[in-house]
């Protein structure tokens, strides 16, 4: 049972519920185009991991299969006082072992490189907890390893790993304030605030997942402060609307350093560097200015209403078709999801593009319209499945181009 999919109408559901409570009060906690970019990202890594997530399993499994200490059995946890005593040792383990995968994946280069693109948003509501990162699949797997290597099941680790995720979804909003006494126990909205803020005082704070008790004990909690209000965001913003920029623009400083030193040694060390360090000769040739936090200001280019309009329909298609390409991966994997996802990547940059207000956005756009269907019939020429496309299917797709063409045309 895939306990995350199971959350995902309920993600929706609490996502324009917290939608029209902003809308009603005022307060200003969404902007269009930034929530755009964080779920655009959030759709980046679902599609993306379809390719990719079997990695983390198989490592997994081959180590369970050739190290593991213990022989624990999956009856053990059932729903007698004994199992459930053992559920909550392994969703301590897991919390324990994601807290200090997320305290590395802060401290160090390469690792932050992956885990930055959670952090870009300047606003932080729970489109920001869908924010995630496409690449963080190369090393996250390495920080449960000492689970499997205890013994503990698979099916017992990928339950606790979801419930632990699904957790963090909820904290991710600013409609909630102080909860007394829990704010000391468990990761809170407030406690996760202080986690998204490039305020000094804040950075490379609590990295709690469910628990920040972990934080309290290895020293890096920090409460959220009245005299202190947070600003969201990181200290070298995005300044796009870009999801694959997002994804890849750390990774685009550290290989500009790399390349720029001539120390053979820093060109391999900085990877593997504390997050921040630069070699000595490229920060002298290339000096990076630190912005002045009072001086900041969100990223938030100017668009037409049609254009803003235009986008979030398109966008709404975007999610429609990412709920179309779960179901079609269920039943036939991850080669039979591979042209919806490129064209479902195309249609999430070019949006991007469209937002930023790039002259040459529409015409990328009027491209990718052009290209759905040979893409589509190429899809069906190639599909081993036999996959057919109904009549009526072709016609709601011959409408959708034709109305999207002319509307773009209008809006821009
Ligand atoms: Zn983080
Ligand atoms: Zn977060």
């Amino acid at each position: 049972m895939d306990l995350i999919a199971l959350a995902v109408p309920l993600f929706l559901l609490a996502l324009f519920i917290e939608i029209f409570i902003d809308w009603r009060r005022g307060t200003g906690f969404y902007r269009s185009n930034d929530a755009i970019n964080s779920l655009s990202a959030g759709i980046m890594s679902t599609t993306f991991g379809y390719f990719t997530k079997f990695l983390s399993l198989v490592f997994w499994g081959y180590v369970f299969a050739n190290f593991a200490l213990l022989d624990m059995q999956t009856s053990w946890f059932d729903w007698s006082p004994s199992g459930l005593a053992m559920w909550i040792l392994a969703a301590l383990a897991w919390d324990l072992c994601y807290y200090w995968q997320h305290r590395c994946y802060h401290e160090y280069s390469i690792l932050w490189a992956g885990h930055a693109v959670h952090h870009q948003s300047e606003d932080y509501n729970l489109s920001t907890a869908l924010r995630q990162s496409s690449t963080s699949f190369l090393f996250s797997w390495i920080f449960y390893v000492p689970l499997f290597v205890i013994g503990f099941p698979l099916e017992v680790l990928l339950t606790v790993g979801a419930i632990n995720l699904i957790y963090q979804f909820w904290v991710h909003t600013q409609v909630v304030r102080r909860m007394g006494v829990l704010d000391r126990i468990l990761v809170t909205p407030s406690n996760h605030r202080v986690h998204h803020a490039q305020n000094e005082r804040y950075i490379d704070k609590n990295y709690g997942g469910m628990l920040i008790l972990w934080d309290r004990l290895f020293g890096s909690f920090e409460p959220e402060r009245d005299d202190d209000p947070v600003v969201f965001g990181v200290r070298k913003p995005l300044t796009n609307w870009n999801p694959f920029w997002a994804n890849l623009q750390v990774y685009d400083y550290l290989l500009f350093d790399a390349l720029h030193t001539r120390s053979w040694r820093d060109k391999i060390g900085i990877w593997f560097s504390r997050t921040g360090w630069r070699p000595a000769d490229v920060e002298a040739q290339y000096p990076k200015q630190k912005a002045e936090l009072s001086c900041f200001t969100k990223f938030d280019p100017p668009a037409t209403r049609g254009r803003r309009y235009y986008v979030l329909a398109q966008f709404s298609v975007a999610v429609i078709t990412a709920l179309i390409i779960a179901n079609m991966f269920a039943r036939g994997g991850a080669m039979s999801v591979l042209v919806p996802c490129l064209l479902l990547w195309a249609q999430l940059y070019t949006l991007g593009l469209l937002s930023e207000g790039r002259s040459y956005a529409p015409t990328l756009e009027y491209a990718r319209l052009s290209v759905i269907v040979p893409s589509g019939f190429l899809m069906l020429q190639t599909s081993s499945a036999g996959m057919q496309l109904s009549q009526a299917s072709w016609v709601f797709l011959f409408i959708y181009i034709l109305a999207s063409a002319l509307w773009l045309r209008k809006s821009s």
